[in-house]
Order: C-alpha cells, then sequence, then structure tokens
C-alpha cells in the first residue's frame, strides 16, 4: 500500500510539472519577441571574449567629474535624504537642471513639475510613453532601421506597428552618408490614417548615425499635424551630432510642442550607460498618461544617480558652447573615431555608412563573404551568420543591423554589421589589427 501511494505521489508531481508549464506559458502579447540581439550577443562576449564593438557603450572611464559628483553624493553625510525615494516624477534638482536646460534649446518655459519624467533610463521613458498613450487597435509609424524596443512595447500595448525604411539612395564613385538613407514621402503619408496614434522619430538614428533635415522632420510635422498624431522624439544621441550637421529638436517645430513627448538618455550624456537614468519632456496633457505607467509600475529612480546627474548638468550649463564643454569634446572626439574607423573598414574592403552623428557605423562586408563560413551558424539572416562566425573565429564582435528591421526589410541590412566606435584608441587600433590580419590570412 504504501509502495503504492509512493509511486501515485510521484507520478501526480510530474502530472503537476506539465500542468504548470502547460498554464504558464508566455502570455500572448509578448510572444514573438523572445529572441533578443542583446541577450545573445552580450552572452556571446562573455563566452568568446572578443574585442567588443557590439552593445553601445565607452569602453573608457567617463568624465573624473561626473564620477566625482556620485562620489561626492554618496558620501554626503549632511543629507540622509540622498539614500532615500527621490520624488515619483523625478528628484528637484535635476527636474530643475532638466528644465533650465532644455527651455533654452527649444525656446518655451518647462514647466519642472508637470513637464518633465526622469525614468530609469530611455528605455523607461519609451515604455512609459508608449504604453500610456498606445490603445488595443492604435497604429503606430516606425520608421527603420528603429532601436529594436520600440516593436515589441508597441505590441505589448496591444498597438500594431506600421513600418516604413529608410533606404539607401544609389550614390557611385564615393561611400553613403546616412544622410544618403531618406524616406518615400508617399509611402509616408500613406500610412497616415484615422487610427495613426503616434509616430516614433530617432534622430540622430542608431544604428545609422541619420540626422533628420529639418525638410524631412517639417515633412513628418505636417503629417502630424494634418491627421492630428503623436510624435515620440527618441533624441539619446542628441550630444553626438558631427558638424555641419545639426540636431533639431522637432518639438520646435511650429505646432508640434503640443504634440511631441520627447526622450534623452543621461546614460548618453554622460558616458554613463549603466547609471540609467533618463527624462521625457513633453506638454502637461500628454505627460499624464505617461505618470499613470511610472507612478504605478517603477514609481521612482535612483535618488544619488539624479543628484549626481543634476550636478553633472549644472556644471555644464555654465560653460556651455565653450570647448571645455563635455557636449562640445564628444562630439569632437567621436568624429576622429569615426573617420578612424571609416578608414580601416575602407582598408580592408568593407564599405561603411558613414555617419553623421551618434556612435555606432554600418558597414557592408559582402566583398569579403568568401572569408567567411556562412554555413557554420543556421541563423535566417546572413548578418547573424556573419557576425556570429567573427566573434567565434575572428575575435570581433559587431552587431547584426538586420535585427533593427522589421522582417520585410531585414534585406536592406542583412549584408551589414554595425560596429560601436565610442571606444578608447587603443581599441579602435586593436580592431583594426584583426581585420588586417583577418584579410591577410584568411583563404
Ligand atoms: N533609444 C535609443 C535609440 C538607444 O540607442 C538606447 C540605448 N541606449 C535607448 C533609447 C535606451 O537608453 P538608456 O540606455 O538610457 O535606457
Ligand atoms: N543602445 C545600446 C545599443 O544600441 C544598448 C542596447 C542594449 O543594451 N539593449 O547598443
Amino acid at each position: 500500500m504504501k509502495l503504492v501511494s509512493t509511486v501515485f505521489k510521484h507520478f501526480s508531481k510530474y502530472m503537476k510539472m506539465s500542468e504548470i508549464n502547460q498554464k504558464f506559458v508566455l502570455p500572448q502579447r509578448y510572444t514573438g519577441s523572445e529572441p533578443s540581439v542583446w541577450t545573445e550577443y552580450i552572452q556571446l562576449a562573455l563566452d568568446y571574449k572578443p574585442l567588443n564593438l557590439g552593445q553601445g557603450f565607452p569602453d573608457e572611464f567617463p568624465p573624473k567629474y561626473v564620477t566625482d559628483t556620485l562620489v561626492e553624493v554618496a558620501k554626503d553625510r549632511s543629507d540622509y535624504t540622498i539614500h532615500q525615494y527621490a520624488r515619483g516624477f523625478g528628484h528637484p534638482r535635476l527636474i530643475k537642471a532638466l528644465a533650465k536646460l532644455y527651455s533654452k534649446l527649444i525656446g518655451r518655459q518647462i514647466n519642472e513639475r508637470t513637464e518633465i519624467l526622469v525614468c530609469i533610463g530611455g528605455y523607461e521613458a519609451l515604455f512609459s510613453a508608449i504604453s500610456g498613450h498606445t490603445d488595443v487597435g492604435d497604429e503606430v509609424i516606425v520608421i527603420e532601421p528603429y532601436f529594436d524596443c520600440y516593436e515589441p512595447m508597441i505590441k505589448y500595448a496591444g498597438g500594431i506597428p506600421r513600418f516604413i525604411p529608410l533606404r539607401p539612395k544609389e550614390v557611385s564613385g564615393r561611400l553613403l552618408s546616412s544622410a544618403d538613407w531618406v524616406l518615400n514621402k508617399e509611402e509616408l503619408e500613406s500610412l497616415f490614417n484615422e487610427k495613426t496614434k503616434m509616430i516614433i522619430v530617432n534622430s540622430p538614428n542608431n544604428p545609422l548615425g541619420k540626422v533628420f533635415s529639418m525638410e524631412e522632420l517639417t515633412f513628418i510635422a505636417d503629417l502630424c499635424k494634418k491627421w492630428n498624431v503623436l510624435c515620440l522624439s527618441d533624441e539619446v544621441y542628441e550630444w553626438m551630432v558631427f558638424k555641419p550637421h545639426k540636431h533639431i529638436r522637432i518639438a520646435t517645430l511650429p505646432g508640434m510642442w503640443e504634440r511631441t513627448i520627447t526622450i534623452g538618455s543621461g546614460g548618453k550624456t554622460f558616458s554613463v550607460t549603466g547609471w540609467k537614468v533618463g527624462w521625457v519632456y513633453c506638454p502637461e496633457n500628454l505627460m499624464k498618461n505617461l505618470h499613470i505607467v511610472h507612478q504605478n509600475s517603477v514609481y521612482t529612480g535612483v535618488t544619488p544617480v539624479q543628484v549626481a546627474t543634476a550636478i553633472a548638468f549644472e556644471i555644464e550649463m555654465e560653460r556651455m558652447e565653450s570647448d571645455d564643454c563635455y557636449f562640445v569634446s564628444l562630439a569632437r572626439e567621436l568624429e576622429a573615431k569615426r573617420d578612424y574607423m571609416v578608414n580601416f573598414l575602407v582598408d580592408i574592403g568593407m564599405k561603411p555608412t558613414i555617419p553623421d552623428a551618434g556612435y555606432f557605423m554600418l558597414a557592408d562586408w559582402s566583398a569579403l563573404e568568401s572569408k567567411v563560413d556562412m554555413n557554420s551558424e543556421n541563423d535566417k539572416y546572413n548578418d547573424f551568420r556573419f557576425t556570429k562566425w567573427m566573434t567565434k573565429n575572428v575575435g570581433l564582435q559587431g552587431i547584426p543591423p538586420s535585427a533593427f528591421f522589421s522582417s520585410p526589410n531585414k534585406y536592406l541590412a542583412e549584408h551589414c554589421v554595425r560596429y560601436c566606435y565610442m571606444k578608447k584608441t587603443e581599441t579602435l587600433k586593436q580592431a583594426e589589427d584583426i581585420l588586417k590580419q583577418w584579410k591577410a590570412t584568411a583563404k
């Protein structure tokens, strides 16, 4: 009898496991978003230890005054509140600094209490904006290539992403520049309809480094006004724009403040991606929806990081436009790194698209395909095969840019790799040596 009951208990335990597995499958709204290029490639980098030009982050210390600010804030024993919950929608010192900075940049007074929200990085800012404004069945226009999380975030909210790609112009006798990737105006116009709730614009763009021109932004803005549509403007690379290009904040175009939600990132602004501090600014009536998402999910951000970011802004605002201002020196230093990378990629036979901004570059590797065993991986897309093979066999990691396109348009970047050039000069030199050595020895 005892044996029977033990066996039964054992058996029922297994029954329960299968019942558990059946019942606790991934909710439908999340299906289709399981593979993430980041989780896969960051693990690949840990396993194979390549020179990492994949995920976007600097491999140098941020400016000393930025890290010193965090140290000073954290060890200040005169104010215990630094280590307790911050005001939910942003620490008073940070919202004040953000309001002062952006009021000047956009030429209108931003209310620090009602028109600014501090988030856990640009990611949470995107999430609060997309879920706060997308209802079931709403359409959201997404310009490709796009930062990959836009698509799942729209779908989680019950929205329908409608994609439109930037396509490269035909050019001869010179390299493509990011400005050569353009929208088809009629195609964009045809996506707008009664169900359109929002368009997401990412300028400067990740991964292309394209800075949208006044003409392009005006065209988008006019369609937003015509169809009463919101513009979610992801401007996390706002300070990394190379002359003569200029970052234009779409919220400054006539009639656009009323319908624009702008996103920024402290991680990008001060080269501290691990701080995970981001923000949103927009009119109060639009902000209310974001407040609701934020207050019931994250509620508040990391207090010492917010105060340190506020102080870093206060320092920079004192020296805006001067050569010492980090926002000026960052773009200058990045431009030199970009040029260095363009040159060595051309030397080894790749064709980069020269970025006008940001810290990423797309490069076409088709001329080198015969040197790669494209059958060693069974991924559907060639750029995944190429980048995995390169990580494992050559010791250099890039990101497959088809991850930034919807399925029908992945072909536009399947022959390319995305490299991050926000790296030390030695790292870029190492990347050059690795590629040149590979080119010289590969059959
Ligand atoms: N938008 C874009 C275009 C990005 O590349 C990133 C990655 N930094 C984010 C948003 C998210 O920013 P954060 O790292 O501050 O969460
Ligand atoms: N924005 C960074 C990139 O594009 C980091 C993305 C991430 O880690 N999820 O590389």
